[in-house]
């Protein structure tokens, strides 16, 4: 069965940029050794349904699809390390911190952290049903759900990240999430000791 350190589930704009932020990071000595992976099913995502006039640095007018296709490869072409698990979906989550296994409808991988990034409706992964509580961010008629959270912690092991972790729905709060969460498994990877994942313009 194959193994990750991480896995990144939901390849939404908070997945995506949980992964891209990690893959910046690998260069780190306390990154470099990680195995990262995220499970790409995009089919899903909210994103799939906008036309974006309103993101910073997004072109008004653009789909929501582009940006999944370009997003996924910019993790392929920037950051090939982390390994992309296509058309996989992710039915069952068992196990605890540091040993559990993720089922799929393909396929099983043993993993160590967690960060769940799926989207809010019709949320049917088996073995997180007593994180779920009624979604913050919405108003109580569109009966969404949420993973109760603490700063993203769900419980030890797990993340939640996007719109799932009780944000609003809006592109950036979502991208903003996944990167959150990055850098919270950064720090933890680095003994506590608070880091980020920066490129700088070379001199
Ligand atoms: C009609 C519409 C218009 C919008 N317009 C705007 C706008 O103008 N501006 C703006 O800022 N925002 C807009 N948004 C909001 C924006 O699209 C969302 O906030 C954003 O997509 C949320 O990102 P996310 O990663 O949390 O979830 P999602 O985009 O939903 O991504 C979740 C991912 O998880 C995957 N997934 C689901 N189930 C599983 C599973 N079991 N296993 C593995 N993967 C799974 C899905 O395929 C998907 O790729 C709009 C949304 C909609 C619906």
């Amino acid at each position: 069965m194959k193994s990750f350190d991480l896995l990144i589930i939901g390849g939404g704009p908070a997945g995506i940029s949980c992964a891209l932020v990690l893959g910046s990071a690998l260069k780190k000595p306390f990154v470099a050794d990680k195995a990262i992976g995220i499970i790409m099913h995009q089919r899903n995502a909210d994103l799939n349904a906008a036309l974006l006039n309103n993101v910073l640095g997004i072109k008004p007018g653009t789909i929501g699809g582009t940006i999944l296709k370009e997003g996924k490869e910019q993790l392929e072409n920037t950051y090939p390390d982390i390994e992309q698990i296509e058309k996989e979906k992710v039915i069952e989550i068992t196990g605890e911190a540091g040993n559990f296994t993720v089922k799929t409808n393909k396929n099983e991988y043993k993993v160590k952290t967690l960060v769940i990034a799926v989207k809010t409706a019709n949320f049917d992964i088996e073995g997180l049903q007593d994180y779920i509580v009624p979604h913050q961010g919405f108003v109580p008629e569109k009966n969404k759900i949420q993973l109760k959270n603490k700063n993203h912690l769900v419980t030890e092991g797990i993340y939640v990240a996007g719109v799932l972790a009780g944000w609003r729905s809006q592109l950036p709060i979502a991208m903003g999430s996944g990167a959150q969460v990055a850098t919270d498994i950064l720090t933890l990877w680095n003994n506590g000791t608070q880091t980020i994942a920066h490129d700088i313009i070379s001199q």
